[in-house]
């Protein structure tokens, strides 16, 4: 019998769903506390929907569901104890939810009630917790697998959704429209008499309020740290004490680049961090001096070299080696069991550990370049669109990340780093504005999208593209477990989304040889 099922990101075993224990290394146990947070959302949203219908809405509520959400995102909340507390919390909401709308509506619903949705309690035990959310895991043989699809692809995009809009709340920036439409997605999940299509449409208005998602967290990144401008970033190393921070939220960075200023430790990036370079309100803080490492699969590795502490504010945190556990802090939605997590804004254990740490010597190396946002980029626009006449520019490829230095043509670095994933929105609106500039649509352009997803912000990104009509996509680096066949089918026939291939037969393919 499997111990688990989890089919979530690209890592699933075997292509097709984990079922031992989490390639990421999600046990058994965190994965039932998930599925039983999912299932509770389910019920919790189906209140909160019906009361939205009624015009009462709860903050409360709200924002509980992008962080519980946001907490069974791949690579966040390891940690069994944490994710209870998720789930008692899922349940209070949900008994708020009910009688916000009994209260709205003067008087009990009359209609049938969903099992998630009903009154269900949470068993004290964690033990007995587990048991639970095994029984309303992932696999429901009770759908049919195409409709189950269709649900998957809408919940993982809800997940991803739910992550930016956590990060644009921490903040301050919070759309009711968001909300409400989550609220509506894990509703209609719960509703036996929705189909294929159904699944498909809410899909695709998941990805249409994503990017309204992604557009609101662009503005609150804009609004506090100003528009991020083309910078080089040193990849060497500065002689003295040593923070790394991982993750997307620059916020946090912010408040520990206060925290640490004149305190003679110096901040490092590391991977999704990098971006962080590009912002004025950032990059002002001198001690803010380099990024440090590579991919985030690559973290046991290097953050074994790391002289200093390291902390986790999002994903991707894998299982910590024993050579720098005790140097690691995560803080926000991610957890690992052990590690020590930050609650709140004090930073200064962190920064007693970096102090206590050896540190870094002086190492010099050479720079990489950042902060190429819409902004940046639309400033160039009249010398992109002239060398695209010019034939200086053939094509445009958007890829799924960067650390290279591969020159420039004619000015224009032939290698744009627009930011983080939720920076999709800046390539969005460089696509958008180059369509203008050449009176023509998105598909005409000579841009070629490929796509290398991961986890479930990758979901929400792609569902974004595929509502804006984007057509020739490749995906990779493999298709996700948890598209059927059919609904693959309905992918390649409506938008010829395809599965990447070998580089030389991609190559020739989108350069029309
Ligand atoms: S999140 Fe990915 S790697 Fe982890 S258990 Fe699920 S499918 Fe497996």
């Amino acid at each position: 019998m499997e111990e688990m099922f989890c089919y979530q990101c690209e890592q699933a075993a075997q292509g097709t769903g984990c079922t031992k224990v989490g390639v990421c290394g999600k046990q058994p146990d965190v994965a039932a506390l998930q599925d039983l947070i999912v299932w509770g959302l389910k019920g919790m949203a189906f209140w909160a929907h019906k009361a939205r219908e009624k015009g009462a809405v709860d903050s409360g509520v709200d924002v509980h569901m992008i962080e519980a959400l946001f907490s069974t995102v791949t690579n966040v909340d390891f940690s069994p104890e944490n994710l209870a507390k998720v789930a008692q919390k899922t349940v209070q909401m949900r008994d708020k939810a009910k009688a916000l709308f009994e209260k709205a509506n003067g008087g009990p619903f009359t209609g049938e009630v969903p099992e998630a949705a009903g009154a269900w309690k949470l068993p004290a035990g964690l033990g007995d917790m587990v048991k639970l959310g095994r029984q309303h895991g992932v696999k429901d043989p009770s759908i049919d697998p195409d409709v189950k699809s269709a649900q998957d692809i809408l919940l993982y995009g809800c997940k991803g959704m739910a992550a930016y809009a956590d990060h644009a709340h921490i903040l301050g920036k919070d759309d009711k429209e968001i909300y409400g439409f989550i609220h509506k997605a894990l509703a209609a999940m719960l509703d036996k008499g929705l189909g294929l299509m159904d699944f498909v449409n809410l899909s695709m208005e998941c990805g249409q309020t994503n990017i309204k998602c992604m557009g609101l967290l662009n503005a609150a990144h804009i609004e506090r740290f100003q528009a991020p401008t083309p910078t080089p970033v040193s990849i060497g190393t500065k002689a003295g004490k040593a923070i790394l921070v991982s993750g997307h939220d620059l916020k946090m960075l912010e408040e520990l680049l206060k925290q640490t200023e004149g305190k003679g430790v110096n901040i490092y990036t590391h991977v999704e961090m990098l971006p962080a370079h590009g912002y004025p309100g950032l990059k002002q803080y001198k001690h803010l001096v380099a990024n440090f490492g590579s991919a985030w699969q690559d973290q046991h590795k290097e953050f074994q070299a790391f002289p200093g502490a390291i902390i986790f504010n999002t994903n991707c945190i894998q299982r910590p080696a024993d050579q720098y556990k005790d140097r690691l802090y995560t803080w926000g939605r991610v957890q690992w069991p052990g590690v020590r997590h930050i609650e709140g804004w004090d930073f200064s254990e962190v920064i007693d550990k970096a102090l206590a740490s050896p540190g870094f010597e002086e190492k010099p190396a050479k720079e990489i370049l950042t902060g190429c946002g819409h902004d940046a980029v639309l400033g160039l626009a009249d010398k992109v669109i002239e060398a695209v006449k010019s034939g200086a520019i053939k094509r445009f490829f958007v890829i799924g990340g960067c650390d290279g230095a591969l020159g420039d043509i004619g000015g224009i670095p032939r290698l744009l780093d627009v930011g983080q994933c939720n920076d999709a929105y800046s390539a969005v609106q460089i696509a958008l504005a180059l369509a203008k500039a050449f009176d023509c649509e998105v598909n005409d352009l000579p841009l070629s999208i490929v796509l290398s997803w991961y986890e479930q912000k990758a979901v929400v990104v792609l569902l974004s593209l595929l509502s804006l009509g984007i057509k020739n996509m490749k995906l990779g680096p493999s298709l996700p477990a948890f598209i059927t066949p059919n609904v693959l089918n309905f992918l390649v026939e409506n938008f010829n989304l395809a599965p990447i291939g070998s580089v030389e037969e991609d190559m020739a393919q989108m350069l029309g040889a």
